[in-house]
């Protein structure tokens, strides 16, 4: 980085489109040396290539991961299709693997881009009772042999968590790639890269902004194979993040593990007191003994956290009694709780499973919690009055 004009703490936001480059000898360097950029900031020259903000911002995303280079992308859908787009090689592209338990979005994406506009032979794998049958996986990966592997850490709506150490095992025993989305579990709950995955995705509109005020995505990795087509890939089709927002989300980074940490406690703390309630059929906490599976979240996480999201199904007689208890909640809490259509924000929001995920999840009582950094009692309280109101 040049030497800075002022004696600040904090990377300045550079806003230049394009960098002055001073001669044509400057200029074939800077070119020759963007043909294979490192992080090692020098040669900038256009800021949809590469800009020092930007650059600041990976630099910490790679400490949180611990791996050996990061990219920043304008969204999480542009890290997804990012990553998968760099296993895209035309006709000779061996089929991909996805898990059925992962973003709607990813599933639309998949179906609508990868499949039906760009003609690859996508497969899903679909969890039976709660949980992944991984011996089931062995034998598909076997049979289909596919280049990639596609999963999330923790699932959405259901929070089922999956056995990402076995599905790289298998994977890798193949020879197929593995790419996780760890949105939910952030790398202060686990870090596939340390197991062997070759991608990690996150929505960094959610915990590692956590304020709900910036889109951004970011991929991750240590193979320097895929280093060098991520970045030329995201160099050619503009997937880059601006600078102003880098700048933001990396100041919001600094308080990031103290966010989560307590969104974490706040959510272990809201699972117990929903699963007491005499108005909650349900709750869906990977924290819960009762949880599909909480055995495998344990054994990830360490028992560090398990998340900050919660799902819970409201009581009623029947489906319409259900759908206008859970109408009332939603109301009550409307002050302090927000229906919003996002999670890993600094407050509390919720959002009606059945409005998003109707096919899958039709029961009108569910509700999905993403559980904000509020003082718990305050969450608490709220949801406590709205339920005995109820
Ligand atoms: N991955 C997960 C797990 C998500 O929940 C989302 C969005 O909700 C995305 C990826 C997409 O991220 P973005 O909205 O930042 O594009």
């Amino acid at each position: 980085m040049k030497k800075k004009d002022v004696n600040s703490s904090r990377v300045p936001v550079y806003r230049d489109a394009g960098f002055e480059l001073f001669n044509a000898d400057i200029t074939s360097q800077a070119f020759e040396n963007e043909k294979n950029p490192r992080h090692d900031p020098d040669f900038y020259i256009y800021s949809r290539y590469r800009n020092p903000t930007v650059v600041s911002a990976e630099q910490e995303i790679m400490k949180l991961e611990e791996c050996n280079w990061a990219f920043l992308t304008q969204s999480g859908m542009s890290a997804i299709e990012t990553s998968l787009s760099v296993f895209h090689k035309g006709k000779s592209t061996p089929p991909m693997l996805f898990f059925t338990e992962i973003y709607g979005g990813t599933i639309s994406f998949i179906d609508t881009v990868l499949a039906s506009r760009r003609g690859v032979d996508v497969r899903y794998f679909t969890p039976e009772n709660g949980r992944y049958d991984y011996e089931a996986l062995e034998k598909m990966i076997a049979e289909i042999k596919p280049g990639v592997v596609y999963i999330e850490t923790i699932s959405n709506p259901m929070l089922i968590v999956s056995d990402i150490r076995k599905v790289i095992k298998i994977a890798s025993k193949y020879g197929s790639k593995v790419i996780v989305d760890n949105t939910f579990a952030t790398p202060l709950l686990y870090r596939p890269l340390e197991d062997g995955a070759d991608i990690v995705i996150h929505s960094a509109t959610k915990y590692l902004s956590g304020h709900g005020n910036i889109t951004a995505g970011v991929i991750c990795g240590n193979d320097e194979n895929i280093r060098k087509e991520i970045i030329e890939y995201r160099k050619l089709v503009g997937h880059m993040i601006s600078p102003d927002d880098a700048y933001r989300l990396q100041t919001q980074m600094e308080s990031f593990s103290l966010r989560f940490m307590k969104q974490c406690s706040n959510a272990a703390n809201l699972a117990a007191f929903l699963s007491n309630s005499v108005m909650i059929s349900e709750v869906w906490y990977p924290g819960l003994p009762g949880h599909t599976t909480h055995d495998l979240a344990a054994d990830l996480f360490s028992k560090k956290g398990y998340g900050a999201m919660i799902t819970f199904d409201i009581k009623g007689i029947d489906r319409n009694e259900k759908r206008s208890r859970r109408d009332s909640f939603i109301k009550m809490v409307s002050e302090k709780i927000k229906l919003i259509p996002s999670l890993g924000d600094s407050r509390t929001i919720l959002m009606p499973v059945e409005a998003v995920w109707g096919v899958k999840y039709p029961e009108p009582g569910m509700i999905r919690l993403s559980v904000g950094f509020e003082d718990y009692g305050q969450i608490e309280s709220t949801i406590s009055c709205a339920l005995k109101a109820l």
